[in-house]
């Protein structure tokens, strides 16, 4: 993979065919859903994300973050001209904190397209997990303008696709890799992420010439906070017997770039029309789905779709682009080094590539209380070998503890399976209707 900076030929383009540092002619289309490609199967359709029952300062939210990615871009290119540095994250492990306080913008680059995958099969092996192909393919297109202006990528060692695919990326990109420890309750383990989280700190103000003191910390930390404070809020509306909005709506509030006023403003201006609107609204007589497993990252929500289109609807998402990385705050008013309780509050997060993750049970318990969910399905990456392992330890919690039917869904990007997911989704909704036995697993 050659290098192609300072050639204006290669310069990096967006799906709209514009340079990622020129000028935007329309709608730039990273992670676009890809109405080409999927199959006539009405249960696949995307979503409608307007409704017009919604109250008036909601659906604007709505229509915000549905031009959240414009948004992100007109932000990081600003950025850029007044000397900020862009940062690339690719994991919820990733102190965005510590890019706050250094005065940059941390960005999500996780790649929800399929049309990168192509490219990215050209190098990496078929069977791996879409997540990694669709991030590598954007990195071999050079499509992904975020990923084009990166002053830095912040990688880490979680599961092994991603983990190697850095290493490639990394001939051509500069890149810090996070080792991750992945033994939570281990002494030795913590101090070896704090360890870690403290060379990231080195590394930032090396690379950018910046000091980042406990006060820039504390002050990242308040950000964030109010982030996951009022999207937290936004997820606890579903908690309601017939909420406001739908598991898929929920989704849409989110933001590739995270610590910005202006999302925080549409975030709390949807919250408190939602809240009034929850009492009042019609009462929506769908199954309620608690979904855990893998991200579903924007521009891959083909099987929230299916299962929202065929009757359901999903009150909690507890994997990491739902309540999990979101679900408590950052407290470090009474720490004694901010950093090392920053390091803490990370190393807690449940994510399968840890051994072993009973978190995961523990706040999948807590969330069913809470959230009331009849079934649960889980959705897993093609090839991935974490979640797909420790998905027998949960469907046996979820049906033997929570008692409650249980769904495994195994699939990629493409919308080949649509129709065969779609019905496996509706048996398990005849399941939790039925207080029946869980549906068989399908892969
Ligand atoms: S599922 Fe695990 S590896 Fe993936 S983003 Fe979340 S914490 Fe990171
Ligand atoms: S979904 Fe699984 S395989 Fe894919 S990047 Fe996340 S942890 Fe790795």
């Amino acid at each position: 993979m050659a290098s192609s900076r300072g050639d204006n030929r290669n310069r990096p383009r967006g799906k709209c065919g514009a340079a990622a540092n020129g000028r935007r002619k329309k709608s730039c289309g990273i992670n676009p859903p890809e109405p080409c490609d999927r199959p006539a199967h009405a249960c696949s359709k995307p979503a409608r994300l307007s409704d017009p029952a919604l109250p008036g300062a909601a659906a604007e939210a709505l229509e915000y973050f549905g031009k959240m990615i414009d948004n992100c871009l007109s932000r990081a290119e600003a950025a850029k001209k007044q000397g900020k540095p862009v940062v690339g994250i690719m994991c919820e492990y990733t102190p965005r904190e510590l890019i706050l306080a250094a005065g940059g913008l941390p960005v999500c680059l996780c790649g929800g397209s399929n049309e990168t995958i192509r490219s990215a099969e050209e190098i990496l092996p078929a069977n791996l997990c879409p997540l990694i192909k669709s991030t590598f393919g954007y990195h071999v297109q050079r499509s992904n303008p975020f990923l084009e202006m990166a002053d830095l990528l912040v990688a880490e060692t979680t599961c092994d696709g991603k983990k190697k695919m850095y290493e490639l990326m990394a001939k051509d990109r500069p890149m810090h890799v996070l080792e991750l420890p992945q033994k939570q309750d281990s002494p030795e383990a913590r101090q070896l992420w704090r360890a870690e989280v403290r060379k990231l700190k080195e590394h930032i103000e090396g690379r950018f010439r910046v000091r980042i003191t406990d006060q820039r910390i504390r002050e990242a930390a308040d950000v964030m906070n109010r982030e996951r404070s009022l999207r937290r809020s936004l997820a606890g509306l579903m908690k309601a017997d017939n909420p406001p909005i739908t598991g898929r709506q929920l989704l849409q509030f989110k933001s590739s770039i995270s610590g910005f006023g202006e999302d925080m403003e549409w975030y709390s201006r949807a919250l408190d029309s939602l809240r009034s609107a929850s009492a009042a609204s019609p009462g929506r007589k769908k199954v309620r789905v608690l979904l855990t497993g893998v991200p579903v990252v924007h521009g891959a929500e083909r099987v929230i779709d299916i299962i929202e289109n065929s009757g359901g609807l999903i009150v909690c998402m507890e994997n990491c682009t739902g309540i999990k990385p979101i679900s408590e705050d950052m407290i470090l008013d009474d720490a004694a080094d901010p950093l090392d309780a920053m390091a803490d509050y990370y190393f807690r997060l449940p994510c399968s590539v840890q051994t072993v993750n009973n978190r995961r049970l523990e706040l999948l318990r807590r969330l069913a209380g809470e959230y009331r969910p009849q079934c649960v399905i889980e959705l897993i990456w093609q090839a991935c070998l974490t979640y797909d392992v420790e998905a027998a330890t949960v469907k046996r919690f979820v049906t033997q503890e929570l008692r409650l039917p249980y769904l495994r869904i195994g699939t990629d990007y493409s919308p080949g399976d649509s129709a065969r997911i779609t019905v496996r989704v509706e048996a398990i909704f005849e399941s939790a209707t039925a207080g029946g036995k869980a549906a068989a697993p399908i892969s």
